[in-house]
């Protein structure tokens, strides 16, 4: 038997993986990874696959960096980890100190956790607790977007309206206030900002209604990613924080997906030049080495925090993991990293070589819109161009690009009828054009 072979009957008769019909794997292949080096994964025999998601979007600057590795290999010889309650370490503090600098003016506060969900429930969680200390206790609930995706705990998932991932367990969830999405999908890009404009109407029209018993409006900012990678414009970012300041709500930013670079700027708050109350950061974080997460806030937000143990006004919230010594040790080498070298600068142009790579796919029959943003580009297969009506999800078409992708080297993973590149930033011209020649196989494949 290969060794390939042999390390995914091991693996299926032990694990169970994420967000997986495991029945899946008795026709489909696990990827067997031995190890990785810039955007390339390698599997037990040799075979490459270049990773056209990032590994769920987390890797930033290739996998096995090597500054990257390094500072964490010294920093596990110096500390690995200690309780964040009572102490703290170098590393967390000037990530801390860092992390105010780069991040919208008025974030001035870092609480740490562990996974983009986690980060999602404390800034759920502040918000509800502020609320309560300023004996505001009738504001009970959140308002979320349509096609939105926040995590998978009981509590994201009830501030997310991710169908399929949610449905089964609506009867233990939260009740939200759902608005809906500013999603542009099928618009031309000069109909955007008319379309943000109606959309922020109809929110005010809901927030109106609901002002008084709503803690907070959370938000993907620029890109719904795990709903299909659908786009709006800063337009209606920038009248989001009007209308929360009109109705005296909280905006939580989860730039989870979205944070370090992504969409073109740092982060894409500063497209719509705002600032929210909560921001939300994960995945990229570490550069996709370590799991953290952490909740930027405002020093006010703090400050209602602030008195007698007694008054039971502090946020009494903890994870094991806390400031993770070594997650803080990769995140400070991967913010060094940027500093190296313009790289938002570099990803313009590594964006605008991603989207002449798809150009031939403009006019094809089934790809009803490519749409981009910064370092995401989506391409959404339809089965008719014109009503745009898109193929039955029980269809499985982005299974078919998915597997023959895999089967030429590429790691993609199309979201239902999106196919999807969110590579590494050091992913070069070579690569591009890899990824989407096989991308496009893939498409031509799964619409026949
Ligand atoms: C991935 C993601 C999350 C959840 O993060 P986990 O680390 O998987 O818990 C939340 N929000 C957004 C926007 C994400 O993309």
């Amino acid at each position: 038997m290969s060794e390939n072979q042999r390390l995914r009957e091991r693996d299926l008769a032990v694990l169970w993986h994420p967000t997986t019909q495991m029945k899946d794997h008795e026709s489909l292949p696990l990827l067997p990874v031995r190890k990785a080096s810039g955007v390339w994964l390698e599997d037990m025999e040799g075979g490459r696959y270049l990773d056209a998601i990032s590994s769920w979007w987390v890797n930033l600057f290739g996998h096995a960096h090597p500054a990257i590795s390094e500072r964490v290999a010294e920093q596990a010889h110096q500390l690995e980890h200690v309780i964040l309650a009572g102490a703290t370490h170098p590393g967390a503090v000037e990530l801390a100190e860092r992390l105010v600098a780069i991040t919208p003016p008025g974030l001035d506060r870092v609480f740490y956790a562990d996974s983009g969900s986690s980060a999602v429930e404390i800034a759920l969680k502040m918000s509800f607790h502020y609320w309560c200390n300023q004996g505001e206790h009738q504001r009970k609930r959140f308002v979320t977007l349509t096609n939105s995706y926040h995590g998978e705990t009981l509590g994201t998932l009830s501030v997310g309206d991710a169908g399929l991932f949610k449905k089964t367990y609506e009867p233990l969830l939260l009740e939200s206030i759902l608005a809906p999405s500013p999603d542009c999908f099928g618009l031309p890009p000069e109909a955007w900002d008319d379309h943000a404009a109606t959309r922020l109407e109809e929110l005010a029209v809901l927030l109106e209604r609901h002002s008084q018993e709503v803690c907070a409006i959370i938000i993907e900012p620029l890109v719904q990613c795990a709903g299909g990678m659908r786009m709006y414009p800063p337009s209606w970012l920038s009248g989001l924080r009007r209308l929360c300041d009109r109705f005296g709500i909280h905006l939580i930013a989860d730039e989870i997906a979205v944070g370090f670079g992504r969409t073109g700027t740092m982060f894409a708050c500063e497209q719509a030049n705002i600032t929210p109350d909560f921001m939300c950061l994960s995945k990229g974080l570490t550069g996709g080495y370590l799991p953290m997460s952490a909740v930027m806030t405002r020093e006010s937000i703090y400050q209602a925090f602030y008195d007698e143990y007694t008054s039971l006004r502090g946020f009494l919230h903890s994870h094991s993991y806390t400031g993770n010594a070594l997650a803080c040790a990769a995140a400070l080498a991967t913010l060094d990293v940027f500093d190296e070298q313009p790289w938002l600068e570099r990803n313009r142009e590594t964006a605008r070589l991603m989207r002449a790579a798809v150009e031939s796919l403009t006019d094809h029959p089934h790809v009803g819109e490519i749409r981009q943003c910064g370092m995401i580009l989506a391409m959404e297969m339809v089965e008719d161009r014109a009503s745009m009506k898109v193929y039955d999800w029980r269809e499985r078409r982005g299974m078919t690009v998915y597997r023959h992708a895999l089967e030429n080297g590429v790691l993609l993973r199309p979201i239902g009828n999106v196919v999807y590149f969110m590579p590494p930033y050091v992913i070069d011209a070579g690569g591009i054009e890899l990824m989407a020649r096989v991308a496009s196989e893939g498409i031509d494949l799964a619409t026949r």
